[in-house]
């Protein structure tokens, strides 16, 4: 059986994930540290073949009068 095929939104939730501000990688993930021009999970699961386990889901931010977001 394969192995399940990881979330493409997942890093954008994650507490690893960042934004690079470098144009050829904008996509970071400090749990592994790597920058990359795909969303990093798609990498991780290009070189080893399965779903990103390093996952930690981002805590949400709250905002006076605002919904949570995270
Ligand atoms: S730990 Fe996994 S899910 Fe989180 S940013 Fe890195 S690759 Fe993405």
């Amino acid at each position: 059986m394969a192995a399940p095929r990881s979330d493409p939104a997942k890093c954008q939730r994650c507490a690893h994930y960042f934004i690079t501000h470098d144009a050829l990688f904008p996509y970071g993930c400090r749990a592994m540290g790597f920058k990359s021009r795909a969303s990093p999970h798609a990498e991780v699961e290009a070189a080893t073949g399965a779903a990103c386990v390093a996952f930690q889901l981002r805590p949400a931010v709250v905002r006076p009068g605002r919904p949570p977001t995270g």
